[in-house]
Formats: C-alpha cells, sequence, structure tokens
C-alpha cells in the first residue's frame, strides 16, 4: 500500500512545510525485526563506546543548533527563541548529562551482603530491556522524544519512536541527527504517523513503552501493555497550582506567573494553570500581572516573545474551557470572550477572576495561553484547593519565608514542586520528572531515567568452597541450632558469639 503523507505546517503563518510520508502498518513487523537485530549489537557495545556515539550526536546538534531551532519553531507555531531554550537546550545539555554522569549510574552496584548470607558477595547489573517504543507530543516535539531516546540508548536499548503526527517535520529532524550521529542500522528508527501506527506499534513487541501525552491515550496504552505484562513510564497532563504568599517578592511572582502561564501558549504540561493568591495581596497583584501580561509581544520572529497554537484541535478546548467559566461568572481581566476571537492561531492572552473550583477551567488540563486567578486566605486552605485535583504534575511555592514555602511544597500531592520559580525543575538532568494520580506513572531524568529503562539485575557470588547451606537439605537436628541461632541474631544485644559458633555446628553437622 502507498504510504500516506503527513502535512508538515506552519501554524502560526499557515505555511505548508513539507510533507513526510508516513510509516505504513505493513512496515511495523519489518521495524521490529530491524530494532531486534540492532539490539544483538547495541547490548554488546561498552556504556563508554555507546557514549561515543552520543557525543557525536551533541556534536552535530551543537553545530545544527540554529537549523534545528528554526525547523522546531517553524512546525509548532512557538518563537524560535523558546524553540531554543526550552526544546534544542535542554537536549542537547541532556546529552552531556548523560556523557558525565550515565557510566557511573548503569555500571555494577556492590551491596551489602547480609550475615546470615556469611562468605557471599552481592552486586547489581543493569542489564537492557530490549526495544523500547518510545511515542511522543507535539508540545515540545525534540525535547519529550530524545530524553527518552538517549536515556533507553545509553542503557543498550534499541528505539523505535513514534512522533506526532502533529510535528512531523520535527520527527523526520530527529531522524536525520540521529543519521548524521552514525548510530549502527537498527539501533534508532522512527516511525512516522497518527495515532494508527502508534497503535500498530503498540500491539508490536515492544519491551517497554515510554509514552508521553494525553490521559486518555496513557490509559489506552497502559491497558493494552498492561494485557502483555510489558512495563510503561506514561507521562501525562498537569493543572499545576501556584501559591503566592503575602510575603513573595511579587514583581518577581508577576513576572514568574506570565511566564509559567504563557510561555508556549500555555501548551506545556508543567504550565501554570492555576494561580492563588494571598488575599492581602490579591488586588496589587492582578494589577501589575494585567500591565505584564498586556506587554508580550506576539508573532513568529526572532525578537517576538511568543508564537502561535500548535494544534489546530487545542483551540476548541481553550475555548470551551474559557465559555464555561464566563458562563459560571468567571470576569475577564486580560483577552476577549471567544466569539471576538479572529481565526488565526495567535490566541488572545486570556487572564479570568472570580472564578472557582467547580469550573473546568479548574478541574481539567487546558493546554492554552489562560490564567484563571483566585484569592485564598489560609496555609491551610490553598493546600487543600490546590491538591484537590485530579493531577499532581508540578507546583509552584512562592515565598520569602523559605521554611514556609518548604512547608508547603511537602505537602502538596505533585510530583515536583518549584519554590520561587516556575517549570524549570524538569531541565535539572539531576531530578527525576513524572507526576503523581492522573499525571503519570514512572520517573525519568535523575538516575530513575536511566535505570527505568533497564532491568535491575541481582547477583550474589559464593565462591563455592563450603559443603553445604544453612538452608539445604537435610533439616534432621538442624531445627533446635536455627532457633538458637535465630534467637541470638535478631535480639537486641546480638551476642555474636552464640551465632557463629551455631552457624559453625551446623556447618560441620552436615
Ligand atoms: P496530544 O493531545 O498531546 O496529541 P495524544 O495522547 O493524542 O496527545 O498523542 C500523543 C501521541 O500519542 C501522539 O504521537 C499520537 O499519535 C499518539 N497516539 C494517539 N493515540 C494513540 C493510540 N491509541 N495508540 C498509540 N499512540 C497513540
Amino acid at each position: 500500500m502507498p504510504s500516506e503523507l503527513l502535512k508538515a505546517i506552519n501554524p502560526a503563518t499557515g505555511e505548508w512545510l513539507k510533507d513526510i510520508p508516513s510509516t505504513t502498518i505493513e512496515e511495523v513487523h519489518h521495524i521490529y525485526e530491524s530494532a531486534q537485530k540492532g539490539y544483538k549489537v547495541w547490548k554488546e557495545f561498552s556504556i563508554k563506546k555507546r557514549l561515543t556515539y552520543l557525543k557525536k550526536l551533541r556534536l552535530v546538534m551543537t553545530d545544527e543548533l540554529d537549523e534545528i531551532s528554526r525547523q522546531v519553531s517553524s512546525n509548532t507555531g512557538k518563537v524560535v527563541t523558546e524553540a531554543l531554550i526550552a526544546d534544542v537546550i535542554p537536549t542537547v545539555d541532556g546529552i552531556f548529562h548523560l556523557e558525565k554522569h550515565a557510566e557511573e549510574v548503569l555500571s555494577r552496584k556492590k551491596v551489602k551482603t547480609p550475615t546470615l548470607f556469611k562468605g557471599k558477595k552481592s552486586y547489581i547489573e543493569f542489564m537492557p530491556r530490549g526495544v523500547v517504543l518510545i511515542i511522543s507530543p507535539w508540545n515540545y516535539p525534540l525535547n519529550l522524544s530524545m530524553i527518552p531516546m538517549i536515556s533507553a540508548l545509553v542503557g543498550g536499548n534499541c528505539v523505535i519512536l513514534k512522533p506526532s503526527e502533529v510535528t512531523p517535520l520535527v520527527g523526520e529532524v530527529i531522524e536525520r541527527l540521529f543519521k548524521r550521529a552514525g548510530f549502527p542500522e537498527g539501533v534508532v528508527q522512527v516511525a512516522h504517523g497518527d495515532k494508527e501506527i502508534g497503535a500498530a506499534l503498540t500491539s508490536g513487541n515492544p519491551d517497554y513503552i515510554f509514552f508521553t501525552g494525553s490521559v486518555r491515550t496513557g490509559k489506552i496504552i497502559g491497558e493494552i501493555a498492561a494485557q502483555k505484562l510489558i512495563p510503561t513510564t506514561l507521562e501525562l497532563g498537569g493543572k499545576d497550582p501556584m501559591i503566592v504568599f503575602e510575603d513573595a517578592n511579587i514583581e518577581r511572582a508577576v513576572k514568574g506567573a506570565t511566564w509559567g502561564a504563557f510561555t508556549n501558549s500555555g501548551q506545556v504540561c508543567m504550565s501554570t494553570e492555576r494561580l492563588y493568591v494571598h488575599e492581602s495581596v490579591y488586588n496589587q497583584f492582578i494589577e501589575q500581572l494585567q500591565k505584564e501580561v498586556t506587554s508580550i509581544t506576539r508573532g513568529h520572529t526572532e525578537d517576538s516573545d511568543l508564537g502561535s497554537m500548535t494544534f489546530p484541535a487545542q483551540v476548541d478546548i481553550v475555548k470551551a474551557h474559557i465559555q464555561d467559566a464566563l458562563e459560571k461568572g468567571a470576569k475577564l481581566i486580560c483577552g476577549d470572550p471567544p466569539e471576538k476571537w479572529d481565526q488565526t492561531m495567535f490566541l488572545p492572552l486570556t487572564v479570568l477572576a472570580n472564578v472557582t473550583q467547580e469550573m473546568k477551567i479548574i478541574k481539567e488540563e487546558t493546554f492554552g495561553p489562560i490564567l484563571p486567578v483566585m484569592a485564598f486566605q489560609s496555609e491551610e486552605e490553598v493546600i487543600k484547593r490546590c491538591n484537590d485535583s485530579e493531577y499532581g504534575l508540578n507546583a509552584s511555592v512562592w515565598s520569602r519565608d523559605l521554611s514556609l514555602a518548604q512547608r508547603v511544597a511537602s505537602q502538596l500531592e505533585s510530583g515536583s514542586v518549584v519554590i520561587n520559580d516556575v517549570i524549570s525543575s524538569v531541565a535539572n538532568h539531576y531530578l527525576p520528572f513524572g507526576g503523581v494520580k492522573s499525571s503519570g506513572i514512572g520517573r525519568y531524568h535523575g538516575i530513575e531515567g536511566l535505570t527505568s529503562f533497564c532491568h535491575q539485575k541481582s547477583i550474589t557470588v559464593d565462591k563455592g568452597n563450603k559443603k553445604t547451606e544453612l538452608q539445604w537439605f537435610p533439616y534432621k537436628g538442624k531445627y533446635p541450632i536455627l532457633l538458637s541461632l535465630f534467637k541470638n541474631y535478631f535480639r537486641d544485644n546480638r551476642n555474636w558469639g552464640k551465632v557463629l559458633k551455631d552457624y559453625y555446628k551446623i556447618n560441620k553437622k552436615h
């Protein structure tokens, strides 16, 4: 069957960029076969050797920084500066991080062996899982594909990437970058296509699935994977709260809220989607926020602050959430009601007040340039309201009193919390990233981001000189000695003399 074409469009201008041939369902089987062949070669490479390929990838990307950023920008509608700082650079930095730390994280780990296992040694090895299927979204199409890819690769896995059909040009960019870096055949494959290809790949034979996208699709993939006992990491949505206490640096908090809510037009799983401001500074905050938000410049030039939405279908969700809020009594502080919007993908930056916890804008992920603001009275109340959510990906707490901020951070049901800043934790490769509740299952980045792509293999070594073991047959005459041994072993002041005496008695006896 001839393959369909995926249209890469610049959503900011409507300009057609390129047609990218979709992978066909018939090719899926072949992709898995190639991956298996690639895996046989790749898993035998030492981590050091795998890292030489990743280093090459870093150098290729550094060489093409401008070109990659412009391609990401053209296919997403985000401004080129945001493509560079939030999509491309955290990816290159992620490779850099692995070059420095992966070998240590994934090398053999000696662990202690309890005295009851006298004479043995124990260690853990990290064994690759095999073929890792990565399904990625359109909002940070480079980073959310490449970080799991490089993390899986360094552990000795092969990778099949199914990038989002909404940003197919970026899928092609990723394919080109890995080709230029010279990875062996079958080690990295990119299957272009829509959800049907994604579904066919999921039903193929992956050893691990790493999915980033909507809760709805995450549940579908999780269900299919569970049938086959395929382990998964699911990185899903968020409804991240920001809490501003009365002693916060208001100027900074206003700027932080504006960036946190509107960067990438709010199409960020960790964007600020709920803002709670202490009632004593609420009016002052709203006034400054209005000024700050209206100063943001829109466009698609190097100097513009903010580009367009990426995915047309997302516009309808954003509209529905604003309409629902306005119907239920919310008040527009910035922006126009949806009926006044033009037909472009540059949605007005919207700030809403008089918002209640029952509105869609507070309950459901919006993924658009909207910031609902609410006043709160007490620490206890605001924590309760923040936690009253299906999601728990990220949150931010703003206060000059760091002990207060840390106390609140500890009580938030969230995968990450940032104090006096927003979003940035995801770019710290030392920190694990992932959600609680409907925001997802599993973690990546940090140590777990590498180890999760491997089986942890536990190895126990005995020199094999002793004739027998405590627990081996025959049991005849052993029970009273074992009782005495365990009694002396587990009592408060362990009696080592007696333990050892019983231990040798058993060994001698058998
Ligand atoms: P988003 O709203 O961010 O596009 P989706 O969950 O719809 O979130 O899509 C994220 C990724 O999942 C995309 O690459 C998409 O093609 C893929 N996808 C969507 N539905 C399925 C499915 N049923 N099986 C596998 N992949 C899917």
